[in-house]
């Protein structure tokens, strides 16, 4: 990955980001990177190289040994933390550190490069503003990275990938509201793979176009098979991938799909996260509104735990919200989450949307969701993702039974 800029020689940076142009404005924008490039040459020595990578992002280069350069690091993360004041505006930012010591005399840059780009995913791991030095382990992590991401290939190619599907519950009527679809990887050398581990991975490699198009065509065949056999399972919602999203053939490869198995479009809802709209905004909204042009649901995930929030739930023709599992912690406890959610859940209304509540695993839970007016849940308290006879088991029992809900 290119550094997007320098900062060069006299400590000047080159272009700012476009998310500090668009929340400050060029100008500001280039009077605190300016500032902050003053800040971090402080401290920098010699032959010491600073790349600022992207974002919050920084690589160090040096020939300096670990007790110096620990301090350097600490002092660049004090720097960054450090509030700015432009044009009166205060302003924090963070940061993240690779640091790779292998510089100078004898020392292949790009090879030290590489190591301070190791480190930094390390540090990126580990939080905001860390830093952490390339170690030779760290290889060896990339190495299990490289075994797992050809796997992968071969899972894919050889079809092994399978969907779970976990109910969604209408929590006025306490009918199914439709499904969500996640994958499973069960590699026969590897054991159960998580979709947390495995999905990054597929989006490193390119491999995530592959697997984001297979779950469609999987799910939209799943679909006109419940169809077929007049099992009431509404709707059925997909995850996609950012870069899935940024994908120019999206939109035609989901006609297709739709068109291929005969699935009415409004029976699939597509999810997306807050960090696909993050970047290429514009796009974002076209791609969004073509997308429900051709009738498909847009479902925004994961909502509360991204930012520019409610800005990007005002812009996009987003069809529901689903509220992040983490507001379900504490959720009966303490009062400030429970007035948050009640806020996002009007919020919602007031746009027109559905609203979902993730990761409902009690009854108090779901006691709570309903007197403030949420729409449908989702979590372990009503069904974990199952197969699809589970899920025919599931839906048949209900019927039978005719559960009460909470
Ligand atoms: P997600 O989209 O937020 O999916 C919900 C996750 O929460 C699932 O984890 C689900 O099993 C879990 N979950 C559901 N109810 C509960 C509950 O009551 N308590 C708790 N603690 N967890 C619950 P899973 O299946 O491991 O998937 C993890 C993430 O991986 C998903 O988060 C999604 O972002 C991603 N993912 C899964 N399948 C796909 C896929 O086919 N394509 C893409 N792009 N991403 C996928
Ligand atoms: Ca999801
Ligand atoms: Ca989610």
């Amino acid at each position: 990955e290119p550094p997007s800029w320098h900062i060069d020689a006299a400590g000047r940076p080159s272009t700012p980001s476009r998310k500090i142009v668009q929340a400050l404005g060029q100008g500001r924008a280039d009077q605190l990177l300016l500032e902050l490039a003053t800040r971090l040459r402080n401290g920098m020595v010699g032959r010491d190289v600073l790349v600022r990578t992207e974002g919050d992002e920084f690589v160090v280069l040096t020939e300096e040994n670990a007790p110096d350069v620990t301090l350097l690091a600490e002092r660049i993360i004090h720097n960054l933390e450090e509030p700015f004041t432009v044009d009166g505006i205060p302003v924090s930012i963070s940061g993240s550190i690779g640091i790779s010591t292998h510089h100078g005399e004898g020392h292949d840059v790009e090879e030290s490069l590489r190591q301070a780009y190791t480190a930094l995913a390390q540090a990126k791991k580990a939080g905001r503003c860390c830093y952490r030095f390339f170690h030779p382990s760290m290889n060896r992590q990339a190495d299990d990275h490289v075994i797992l991401a050809s796997a992968l290939r071969e899972a894919i190619a050889d079809n092994r990938l399978t969907l779970v599907y976990q109910p969604q519950v209408n929590l006025h009527t306490g009918e199914l509201h439709g499904v969500e679809a996640l994958s499973r990887w069960d590699d026969p050398v590897l054991g159960m793979v998580s979709p947390g581990r495995f999905i990054p991975v597929a989006e490193e490699t390119g491999q995530i176009r592959a697997l984001g198009v297979w779950s469609l065509r999987v799910a939209c065949e799943q679909m006109a098979e419940w169809i077929a056999h007049d099992i009431p399972v509404p709707t059925v919602s997909v995850n996609l991938s950012a870069i899935q999203f940024q994908d120019p053939d999206l939109v035609s490869q989901l006609a297709t799909i739709l068109h291929q198995t005969g699935v009415p479009p409004e029976r699939l809802i597509v999810e997306l996260t807050e960090t696909a709209m993050i970047e290429n905004f514009d796009q974002t909204v076209n791609t969004a509104t073509a997308i429900r042009n051709l009738g498909i649901g847009l479902s925004m995930d994961d909502f509360g735990t991204g930012y520019s929030s409610l800005s990007n739930l005002a812009s996009l023709p987003i069809s529901e919200v689903k509220i992040d599992r983490s507001f379900m912690n504490g959720f009966g406890s303490t009062g400030n989450v429970r007035q948050v959610v009640t806020a996002i859940i009007r919020i919602g209304h007031t746009l027109g949307m559905t609203v979902i509540a993730e990761g409902v695993e009690e009854a108090a839970q779901c006691a709570q969701l309903r007197d403030i007016d949420c729409d449908v849940i989702q979590g372990y308290y009503f069904g974990r993702p199952m197969n699809t006879a589970s899920l025919d088991a599931w839906i048949r029992e209900r019927r039978a039974e005719a559960v009460p809900v909470a």
